[in-house]
């Protein structure tokens, strides 16, 4: 059973530090404090950044079969700690053991697949027009990176970034999110005991993350930026990036669509957006956030989604049968609260749930009669909200669809292979499902457009973000 009130120390320079600040983890199920945790500042910062350009020099260095055998060690102990690492997930920011456990298991997918990545990181060589040169071009690691990252996935966003980051030769600081930093201590220690060389991977835990941040953005030795979280964080990294023109990925928020066509298979449909919209609660950046059906098959699939909502257990998120556990603190609830009372004001209808909350814990709520003036269609609700709207054309949805800033990920589902390319390529999103809510998979491009996002994790494109192209041209000597 884990412990975490022993997760209570930041990771720097490969030692277990203690900053004389804590600060206080809080189980949003129970409201319970469940660990007090180094609270890093700009001292912290710097040390981090002289042992990540230190540790630098050597990681790269090593060849690539070398760094996939630290990677591959480091996957086989997430995967025999899996459940100490679900607990720990669940615990501090409330989703269910199950869904941690598939997170987990998620974040063991993706060090694997990079693990074996690193060993194909090819170069190419250029025809020259000249007979005595030899144009080469090679693929070198950008550097140390610094990754901020978000509570709502605390192990697979910090694993989609170090995975592929490690592979390339980079060495790697994560600052995680102050709701959720057991987890991150947590893959810490099992970095260490992979025998994870000193500087390689560090976790600055921190209340707040501005001034950790501040001082990581303005050092030149830190060459690339990664973050994962909100959009206006995302802009303000990447006017901070500017001045030592550093690289960066930015994975931000979504308002995804739900388009159910007439042709659907509505089982299907059904079943699949329950995924969508309530795993995690709702808080994921994929999260189904407009569901559009249909006219002619809206209330038959109205009805069969109420009926399934109905059906979800809310409780205890350590318990197996549980499917949906608190929001992860009151921000999160109000925000929610405010997008259902505002579309209930505006005459929407709630199925089922609809402001019934107790603590931390938000009713599974469906929508009817909603309309696009309403803020559950116009902004991310980040919660178990579903609101249904429908429609007469495919023109008509499309144009809805895409009348968003955001452009993360798209669903939809039709039996008509037409109007499945016609669609998937109409959409301004990074990711779209088609017949499938859960597209994310280690092997496949993950990223958004416009306000969503820059860059992309996942396969061989989330390597490129931690690689520089350099190009050797050589004169043969006669
Ligand atoms: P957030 O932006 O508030 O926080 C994310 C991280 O940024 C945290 O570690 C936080 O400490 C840090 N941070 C906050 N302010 C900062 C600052 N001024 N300088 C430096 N770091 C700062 O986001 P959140 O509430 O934790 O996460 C929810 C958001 O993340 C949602 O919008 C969601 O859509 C998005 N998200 C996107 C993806 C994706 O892959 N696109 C995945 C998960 C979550």
């Amino acid at each position: 059973m884990v412990d975490v009130q022993t997760l209570n120390k930041a990771f720097i320079a490969g030692e277990w530090v203690n900053t004389g600040n804590t600060f206080s983890v809080t189980n949003p199920a129970t409201g319970e404090v469940i660990a007090e945790v180094a609270d890093c500042g700009s001292e912290q910062a710097n040390q981090a950044i002289e042992a990540t350009a230190n540790a630098f020099q050597s990681w790269k260095s090593l060849t690539a079969y070398e760094r996939s055998a630290v990677l591959e060690k480091w996957g086989q102990l997430l995967r025999e700690h899996s459940e100490d690492v679900a607990r720990t997930i669940s615990m501090e920011m409330g989703k269910t053991i199950t869904e941690a456990r598939g997170e987990v298991n998620f974040s063991a997918l993706f060090i694997e697949w990079y693990s074996q990545e690193a060993k194909r990181i090819y170069g190419t060589t250029v025809p020259s027009q000249f007979p005595n040169k030899r144009l080469l071009v090679q693929e070198q690691p950008v550097g140390p990176v610094f990754a901020v990252t978000p509570w709502n996935f605390p192990s697979a966003m910090i694993a989609r970034k170090a995975a592929p980051a490690l592979a390339a030769g980079c060495t790697f600081v994560v600052k995680p999110a102050e709701a959720t930093p057991l987890t991150a201590l947590k893959l810490a220690q099992l970095w260490e005991k992979a025998g994870g060389p000193v500087g390689v991977f560090q976790v600055m835990t921190a209340q707040d993350p501005v001034h950790v941040s501040k001082v990581m953005m303005e050092d030149s030795r830190i060459r690339k930026v990664t973050f994962t979280g909100s959009t206006p964080v995302g802009k303000l990294l990447y006017k901070q990036a500017a001045d030592t023109i550093k690289r960066i990925s930015l994975e931000l928020g979504g308002h995804a669509p739900f388009i159910v066509f007439e042709d659907a298979d509505i089982d299907q449909a059904v079943e699949q957006t329950m995924i969508a919209k309530f795993r995690s609660i709702g808080q994921s950046c994929v999260a189904a956030n407009r569901v559009y059906v249909d006219k002619k098959i809206k209330d038959q699939f109205a009805e069969a989604y109420t009926a399934a909502t109905k059906k979800l257990i809310v409780g205890d998120p350590l318990a197996d049968e549980t499917h949906v556990g608190p929001l992860v603190n009151q921000q999160a609830v109000d925000k929610v609260d405010r997008h259902v009372r505002d579309a209930i004001e505006k005459g929407a209808e709630a199925v089922t749930g609809g402001a019934l909350k107790e603590g931390l814990f938000y009713h599974p709520t469906v929508l009817l009669n909603v309309n696009d003036d309403m803020q559950v269609v116009q902004e991310e609700t980040f919660g178990p909200v579903a609101p249904i709207l429908s429609f007469d054309s495919e023109d008509e949805v499309i144009q809805k669809a895409n009348n968003t800033p955001y452009g993360l990920a798209a669903y939809f589902w039709t039996r008509d292979l037409g109007r499945t390319y016609r669609v998937a390529e109409a959409l301004d999103y990074g990711i779209i499902g088609v017949n499938d809510g859960v597209p994310s998979t280690p092997q496949a491009p993950f990223g958004g457009v416009k306000n969503s996002g820059l860059g992309r994790e996942g396969g061989p494109w989330g390597i490129e973000e931690y690689l520089e192209t350099k190009y050797i041209s050589i004169g043969l000597p006669s």
